[in-house]
Order: structure tokens, then C-alpha cells, then sequence
């Protein structure tokens, strides 16, 4: 059956998407040019995927590219609070600007935990780059490193979204847009 069937609304088209990730693109390159060492760009795996794999792209600096896995949902929706590291660095990032690239920020709990562990292998900043922002749902204050950045793409309603990397049950990463599924489909 067509995945556009189990959409009940789109949130932010294709191009609205691209639009906003070339501006992100831009705003780091803006505070990144000056800096003599370019950062490393650390993908939140899995949801981070396409938008890391897009941004990177408008980065016309000499930058690495890395994932880190952390997880905390299973299968549901809900964070269960407390993350795992099962995929760590490749790239050592000692004394290196690092951007933490996420798909969403939700409670905070990941976030939190990835900057102590990345703060742990003496990263000289952690800026996060996420694409969408759930403040409402907020639980854990998370604080950036050294002259680290916050960007972020949107701020999300309190919905459980779907599509361009995010999943509901590992499915739906591949949606080109982000929206929100059926009632039907999460019950
Ligand atoms: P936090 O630890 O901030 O609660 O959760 C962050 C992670 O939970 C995100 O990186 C994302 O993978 C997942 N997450 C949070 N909200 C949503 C959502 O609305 N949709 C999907 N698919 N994943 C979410
Ligand atoms: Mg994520």
C-alpha cells in the first residue's frame, strides 16, 4: 500500500525542508569560516540521516562526517529517559569543534547525554544542529561546550512526526517530507 495513505498531515513539504536546511547550511558556515579548524558534523543515527547527508553537502568547508547512535525509544514513542551509546565515534574529535546533528529534540535526554559523552573525548565546542525543536515537551536542560551554537530548523507542535529520517517502527524514514500518521496507524 502507497506510504502517502498512512499520512494524515504534511507538516513541512520537500521544499520547504530544503529551504530551511540551506539557510542552516549558510548560518554555519557564517560562524565556522573564521575558525581554523573545521568542525566535525556528528549525525544522530538513524533519524539524522538525510538531513545530515543534505546539510553536509552545503558546507563548502573542509569538514568530517560521522554518526553516533544513542537509543532510547525501542519501538514507541515514548523516551524511556535513559540512552545508550551502541555506535561510537570513528573520528577522534580531541580538541575539535563538533556539531552534534539531530533529527528532533524532544525531552533533551539524548542530547544531554551525547554532549557529556562527546565532551568526555575533549571536543573543544559542541554546537547542536537539530532539525526540529519540540520545547513543549522539554525535561532535561542540556548545555552546549565552549563557544558551541544552537541551530535549529523548526519548532515542531507537540506531535509524534514522521518522515524525512524519522521513523514510527523503523518505517517512514523515507518519506520526502515530514508529517504526522493516521491515528490509526500508531494504535
Ligand atoms: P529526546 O531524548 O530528546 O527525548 O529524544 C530525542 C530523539 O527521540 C530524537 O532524536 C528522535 O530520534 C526521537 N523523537 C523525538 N520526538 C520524535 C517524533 O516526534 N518523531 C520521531 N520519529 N522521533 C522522535
Ligand atoms: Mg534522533
Amino acid at each position: 500500500m502507497d506510504l502517502e495513505y498512512h499520512v494524515e498531515k504534511i507538516l513541512w513539504t520537500e521544499q520547504q525542508i530544503s529551504h530551511r536546511v540551506s539557510e542552516l547550511a549558510s548560518e554555519i558556515i557564517q560562524d565556522f569560516t573564521p575558525q581554523n579548524n573545521a568542525p566535525a558534523f556528528v549525525g544522530v543515527a538513524t533519524g539524522a540521516f538525510l538531513f545530515l547527508a543534505d546539510l553536509v553537502r552545503k558546507i563548502q568547508l573542509p569538514i568530517s562526517v560521522d554518526f553516533i547512535r544513542a537509543d532510547s525509544y525501542g519501538l514507541g514513542t515514548v523516551s524511556n529517559g535513559n540512552p545508550r551509546i551502541p555506535f561510537d565515534l570513528k573520528v577522534d574529535v580531541q580538541g575539535k569543534h563538533v556539531i552534534l546533528v539531530e533529527d528532533i529534540v524532544d525531552t533533551g535526554n539524548t542530547l544531554s547525554c551525547l554532549i557529556d559523552h562527546i565532551k568526555s573525548k575533549g571536543a573543544s565546542s559542541i554546537s547542536v544542529c537539530t532539525l526540529l525543536d519540540k520545547p513543549a515537551r522539554r525535561k532535561v536542560h542540556f548545555e552546549l561546550v565552549g563557544k558551541g551554537k544552537y541551530y535549529c530548523g523548526f519548532e515542531c507542535p507537540d506531535y509524534f512526526v514522521v518522515g524525512y529520517g524519522m521513523d514510527f517502527a523503523e518505517l517512514y524514514r523515507n518519506l520526502p517530507y515530514i508529517g504526522v500518521l493516521k491515528p490509526e496507524i500508531y494504535s
